[in-house]
């Protein structure tokens, strides 16, 4: 499942070709994805100037001037810029992706943006300009904190935590504080701050605090710089898979000696995700 630095990767990938690009027309061959890609698309989005493409949590937002169209790639989607009648492709892309799951195509000038997603819980939706700035769009209204905004602070961060019984770990991935923390990325943040995944929110000092939003940023700041972690086949327009992996700390090394201490890694599950740890490091 792409987290927070894959969908930046992509965005970083796309947005230089999708600026200034007109879109011609749109094919909604498959609406049914996690909710139904609204129909008004047909007639909104063709004539439309894109102005950009920004990120919000893990939703890409293609603005154009009469609003944003909302991508979300849920599990298995993709997004497939194709030139030259698509004998130039570049894919963020699963491995095997098949066209009877190029579910919406977007024609634009010369050139097609393909949304792939064989399992469908991904998202293609609308927000009009004229129903306010894209943070109004119900489903951003719950959000955290961006995790390189300025809003995102140590302070907020423990403030935030206050009271909660749910542990650290939990408290992170709900992403009511900060979005983007996903599973391998709050592994590697504990481990980085060392603080053990299965303490209660609730217990975090504000000193911890400061360490953990650190190592937050820093985990997904090095994630992005090498590609991403998980989109594991970003296929570039050679036609050459990328493999990007990061050498975690922590994160499915489970029995393995610990980089800093040697101790063996501990793996837990917390509502049926994993978690590793140092039980030495992490205390
Ligand atoms: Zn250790």
């Amino acid at each position: 499942m792409p987290e927070l630095p894959e969908v930046e990767v992509v965005r970083r990938g796309l947005e230089p070709q999708l600026l200034g690009q007109t879109i011609r027309g749109i094919d909604i061959r498959q609406p049914q994805l996690r909710w139904p890609v609204p129909a008004e698309l047909r007639h909104c989005l063709p004539g439309q100037r894109i102005l950009s493409l920004e990120r919000r949590s893990k939703y890409l937002l293609i603005e154009v001037t009469a609003g944003w169209l909302i991508v979300h790639l849920g599990m298995t989607g993709s997004l497939i810029w194709q030139q030259g009648g698509g004998a130039e492709q570049t894919a963020f892309s699963n491995t095997g992706r098949m066209p009877q799951h190029d579910h919406v195509v977007l024609h634009l000038d010369g050139a097609r943006l393909v949304y792939n997603d064989p399992r469908r819980f991904g998202a293609m939706l609308w927000h009009a300009r004229s129903a306010g700035p894209v943070s109004a769009f119900s489903l951003f209204k719950t959000l955290g904190a961006e995790p390189f905004s300025q809003a995102f602070t140590p302070g907020l961060l423990h403030k935030a935590s206050r009271g909660r019984k749910v542990s650290i770990k939990q408290f992170l991935l709900s992403g009511m504080a900060v979005v983007g923390v996903g599973n391998i990325y709050c592994s590697e943040a504990l481990f980085r701050a060392r603080l053990r995944p299965t303490r209660a929110a609730g217990r975090l000092t504000l000193r911890q605090a400061e360490a953990l939003h650190q190592e937050i940023r820093a985990t997904l700041a090095e994630a992005i710089a090498k590609g991403g972690s998980t989109l594991r086949d970003f296929v570039n327009s050679d036609g050459q898979a990328g493999y990007f992996q990061l050498d975690y700390f922590v994160y499915g090394r489970e029995g393995e000696p610990c980089r800093l201490c040697g101790t063996p890694v501990r793996q837990v599950r917390q509502q049926q995700r994993s978690t590793f740890f140092c039980p030495h490091c992490q205390p």
